[in-house]
């Protein structure tokens, strides 16, 4: 059994650790929606020399060995490219990650009154155990576009301000009414419980339409926006020992930190190598800005066309022989619950990334199965970097299971292998990793772009 890594740390790389936890800290309290993770990874980007993949195109530009380049699909899919010195046509080294997390979605039409409160009703995303989202303080982000096309950046909830919320049933009142049986359409959130004394009817949904005019919005602006319930709050430090750290989205914004904070750190590789920040990871993938769209390899043969190097078959072999990490997390061992566990070959936290051969459920039903030649090849080149990983499953066999972005990615023919943190109470509000862990996924990744074959 691996060792915990803290063992292993002196005091020089525990700051280490400290302070890129301290920066990743930062990152989840203030980006917890899929459009600000694009726009912090643009800003990151931006300061470190890449430039972006449309204006380039507009101005005709080259590119070469070496340069830096991003693309933007919809603000909430994002793809950062550092240009090899190899051929496309030799493979990429790909990392992606999501930036989508469970949360609760406003409905198109969400405001209406009931018994004297003012609710918003809410449409869940993704796997969640709708109980948890009940009696804790919840924020709102997103934006409204109004009808001449003028974008609203709506937050509400963090910095002191005021915070919204549902509400749970209290347990004098519950006789056959089990907390796990809240209901999806149950999710309404209170906003307000005061009159409009000035209005006719509807008062308290009148007074709440008052304070959102004030801030430029109509009740019918709700259809053309994407607004989500969030955990209110910032990520903090979790343990008396300060080992680990809780913070809403972790899946999959631990790995999608650690994989943009690595190609920072990526200068004239072999390969190019690439960050991939996808969406709708958590409902399937699907739509425009999941990775099952077309965007992903439309990028690559524009990075390919201003390098030179497009034609059709070039992009195929390109994409074929890329090698990718799917940096997704997985679940960690949880001492409160060792019965849906096999502690010899789950996850452990502090025991370096995770790297799951397979995933998927009942059989490996869904699964990306690596290739142990590709596997052969990461762990010679992790071993020499001294990076610390665990090979890992995810629970007991028959226990469940889940899927990630690896098999859509392999439908390319590449190879692809899931490389993530692992986490204790993944899909909750509040979701824990370990430090440690989070250091060895953005060394691994480090490595991995590193990586000449
Ligand atoms: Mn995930
Ligand atoms: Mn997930």
């Amino acid at each position: 059994m691996k060792t915990n890594l803290w063992e292993n740390y002196d005091g020089e790389k525990e700051k280490e650790v400290e302070e890129f936890c301290k920066s990743y800290k930062e990152f989840l309290s203030n980006n917890k929606t899929e459009r600000e993770c694009v726009s912090f990874a643009v800003k990151m980007a931006e300061e470190n020399g890449f430039k972006p993949l449309e204006k380039l195109i507009k101005e005709n530009k080259k590119l070469k060995a070496g340069d830096k380049v991003y693309a933007v699909n919809m603000d909430k899919n994002v793809v950062l490219f550092v240009v090899g010195k190899r051929p496309f046509a030799d493979g990429l080294n790909i990392v992606g990650a999501h930036i989508d997390s469970p949360r609760l979605d406003l409905k198109a039409k969400p405001l209406y009154e009931c018994q004297g409160f003012c609710l918003l009703d809410t449409h869940y995303y993704g796997g969640i155990k709708k109980y948890q989202w009940t009696a804790c303080p919840l924020a709102l982000h997103g934006v409204i576009i109004k009808k001449d096309g003028t974008k609203l950046d709506f937050v509400v909830g963090e910095n002191d301000d005021c915070v919204v919320g549902i509400s749970d049933l209290l347990p004098h009142l519950e006789r056959g009414e089990k907390k796990e049986n809240v209901k999806g359409e149950d999710l309404n959130i209170i906003a307000g419980n005061k009159p409009d004394t000035k209005a006719k009817e509807s008062k308290f949904k009148s007074f709440i339409l008052n304070v959102l005019k004030q801030n430029g919005i109509e009740e019918e602006d709700f259809f053309s926006a994407e607004i989500e319930a969030v955990p209110a709050g910032k990520a903090r430090d979790f343990g008396l020992d300060k080992s680990m750290v809780i913070g809403y989205g972790q899946d999959d914004r631990v790995c999608a930190y650690t994989t943009l904070r690595a190609i920072m750190e990526t200068k004239n590789p072999e390969k190019t190598a690439v960050c991939l920040l996808v969406d709708k990871e958590e409902i399937g993938s699907v739509g425009a800005t999941g990775i099952h769209s077309k965007f992903f390899e439309n990028t690559v043969a524009e990075v390919m066309n201003l390098c030179g190097q497009y034609n059709e078959l070039n992009l195929r072999r390109a994409l074929q022989n890329s090698n990718m990490l799917s940096s997704d997390v997985t679940a960690g061992v949880d001492p409160n619950y060792l019965a849906v566990f096999n502690p010899e070959t789950d996850a452990h936290l502090a025991k370096g990334i995770s790297f799951n051969k397979f995933t998927g459920s009942y059989g490996k039903a869904g699964a990306n199965d690596a290739n142990p030649e590709f596997i052969a090849k990461l762990r010679n080149c992790l071993d020499k970097a001294k990076v610390c990983y665990q090979a890992t499953e995810m629970g007991k066999v028959d226990q469940g299971g889940g899927g990630t972005i690896a098999y859509i990615m392999a439908k390319f023919g590449m190879n692809v292998i899931d490389a993530g943190v692992p986490v204790l109470n993944m899909h909750a509000p509040w979701e824990i990793t370990s430090k440690v862990d989070i250091y060895e996924a953005f060394r691994c990744y480090i490595e991995f772009f590193k990586m000449k074959n």
